[in-house]
């Protein structure tokens, strides 16, 4: 980034705490509406710098990765901008992106945000029909996102018209350029209006870029977030690492991270009250103890979920940065960033939660591969290697529990108070081999400790490093196994394979329903059920299975007739 040019206004993203609130902003009552449902709290360091002299109609150059917030930056001074209840036709604003993707994220966010203005927003991207682009441009946009090519072709038609623009944002112009579209894009601004605010936002400012911005941008405010500043050593000493997951498999790896990290106390950084709402539900339902905390709470509330990871009932702290300010906890020996966080500031922040007073902490960043970017600019502008690992495999998982089984096992035969099992082996002895009885032990020693949290039955994708800019499909669904609140294995209980799971809509009380209305098996004794999209396990009695594979096996679930065995250890589906 050296060869970023100099700010003409010196920018100064500060640390959290000397934030104002997005209502600080001037944003109208719609705007800020839409923010609150969001569960955003306090605008980016980009969205501090940008949003205001965005609203007056300023140019802006400005240089920022995926991740930290600049869509809201650009999209929310536009909203604010135009006039309400618009029905002319042409556009007043075109953002010009680099892919299909990000024509579609990008629209979605004008929708988010602008969902109370009713505001008109098309994305134009290449692969899409062009008869239903035509007829939505027909029937009249506020709002046009586009990849310049596409763009072009509906200008060329005619179908485009720039004569109203006010404003054109280049967004990701570095990624524009490198896809070869820097004569595309000139050709579309050469139609649009002299009269007009230009936006130009890019995650790298190689010399093309300031090029550009001097042939396209009038007397720019230059915003430069990730600040090149020696603030390594503020930085506290961390084992970091990050993951790379797509969205989707975000809470199985968290989950499956955790298992294998085994953190005394941890806490998880969300963006924004939604996302800390939804994860600490989900993260309930796989199991672990985890308790949210975020800004909407009162004092009393957040008093009373801190004891409670004090006091160890909560393993897990989901948190947004403004509710975790001034948290100090002992106990925390993890920090977890469940997005990248939208300052390498705010990186720091997060992970000076650990690692103090010599004791070792670690910090753990799940990224999206369109994040990638913005995890380089944290490492560059910290100082310190974030090592990007392999989300741990299921067999991973199975020989860290068994070397926890094993610490745990000598802890115990360095304390000296076993005399009171002694009787124990001693007549079991009688009849086994002593190595057997060991076996047996360290067994249920180690089932007793499986927390009965994870996805054993699931193997998580772990996402390649930004190949983003292809039309990739959807996220899709995650895999997750759906499970009921685990009590541990029960001796004495086998497992039961049904052929149909999440897919053909199964839900626990579908199955406890077929067995206890099949079997005389009752509700009680059915153990924790796993459902995962294409099978669910049952766990019951070892007597009552082959009563309850023929009873299944009889009947329909969901309508449907599924192949009903004992499971074989789930060995054959991994
Ligand atoms: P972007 O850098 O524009 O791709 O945004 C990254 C992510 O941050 C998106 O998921 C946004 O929804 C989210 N986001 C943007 N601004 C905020 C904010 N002020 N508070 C919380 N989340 C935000």
């Amino acid at each position: 980034m050296s060869s970023a040019p100099a700010p003409t206004e010196p920018t100064t993203p500060g640390l959290p705490e000397e934030v104002s609130a997005f209502a600080d902003l001037g944003l109208r009552a719609e705007l800020l509406g839409a923010l609150a449902t969001l569960g955003y709290e306090e605008p980016t360091p980009i969205q501090r710098e940008a949003i205001p002299p965005l609203l007056t109609g300023r140019d802006l150059l400005g240089q920022a990765a995926t991740g930290t917030g600049k869509t809201a930056a650009f999209a929310l001074p536009l909203l604010q901008r135009m006039p309400v209840g618009r029905t002319e036709g042409d556009p007043v604003a075109l953002v010009l992106v680099p892919t299909r993707e990000l024509a579609v994220q990008v629209s979605e966010a004008f929708h988010r945000y602008g969902k109370d203005l009713g505001t008109r927003v098309l994305p134009i991207y290449g692969g899409q029909p062009i008869g239903r682009q035509l007829r939505a441009l027909d029937t009249g946009v506020d709002v046009v996102v586009a990849t310049p090519g596409r763009a072009l072709d509906h200008i060329a038609r005619g179908t485009l018209r720039l004569g109203a623009l006010a404003t054109v944002v280049l967004d990701e112009a570095d990624e524009m350029l490198d896809m070869g579209f820097a004569e595309d894009i000139e050709a579309i601004l050469e139609h649009a209006p002299d009269q007009r605010q230009t936006v130009l936002f890019s995650a790298t400012m190689p010399a093309r870029i300031d090029g550009m911005a001097r042939a396209y941008l009038t007397d720019p405010v230059r915003i430069l977030i990730a600040r090149e500043q020696p603030v390594a050593g503020e930085a506290p000493r961390v084992r970091q690492s990050a993951y790379i997951v797509a969205r989707a498999h975000k809470p199985a790896a968290l989950g499956r991270v955790l298992d294998v990290e085994s953190p005394t106390a941890a806490i998880v950084f969300c963006r924004s009250r939604e996302e800390v709402d939804r994860l600490t539900e989900t993260m309930n339902g796989r199991g672990y103890r985890a308790e949210a905390l975020h800004g909407g709470m009162s004092q009393e509330q957040r008093d009373r979920v801190m004891g409670r990871l004090r006091a160890g009932t909560a393993d897990l702290l989901v948190a947004t940065d403004v509710a975790a300010r001034g948290l100090d906890v002992e106990q925390l020996s993890h920090v977890v960033n469940y997005d990248v966080p939208s300052a390498p500031e705010s990186y720091v922040h997060r992970i000076g939660r650990v690692g103090r007073a010599g004791r070792e902490g670690v910090a753990i960043t799940l990224a999206e591969p369109r994040e990638h970017r913005m995890l380089k600019t944290i490492e560059r502008v910290t100082g310190q290697r974030i090592t990007i690992d392999k989300i741990p495999t299921v067999a991973d998982l199975r020989t860290r529990r068994l070397e926890l089984t094993q610490a745990a096992l000598r802890e115990s035969l360095l304390e000296d108070d076993l005399a009171p099992f002694r009787v124990i082996v001693e007549s079991l002895s009688d009849e086994f081999d002593l190595m057997e009885v060991a076996l047996a032990a360290v067994k249920l020693a180690h089932e007793a400790t499986l927390p009965g949290t994870t996805d054993e039955d699931e193997e998580i994708p772990q996402a390649a490093v930004r190949p983003a800019r292809e039309n990739r499909p959807g996220g899709g669904e995650g895999r997750g196994v759906e499970r009921r609140p685990a009590r541990p294995r029960g001796a004495g209980t086998t497992q039961v394979f049904i052929g149909l799971g999440r897919r053909a809509g199964v839900r626990p009380q579908d199955l406890v329903g077929a067995i206890t209305g099949e079997t005389r098996v009752s509700g009680r004794e059915i153990g924790s059920i796993e459902i995962a999209d294409r099978f669910s396990l049952v766990e019951v009695p070892v007597g009552a299975a082959d009563e309850v594979i023929a009873g299944l096996r009889g009947s329909t679930i969901k309508g449907r007739k599924a192949t009903v065995r004992r499971d074989r250890d789930g060995d054959s589906r991994r």
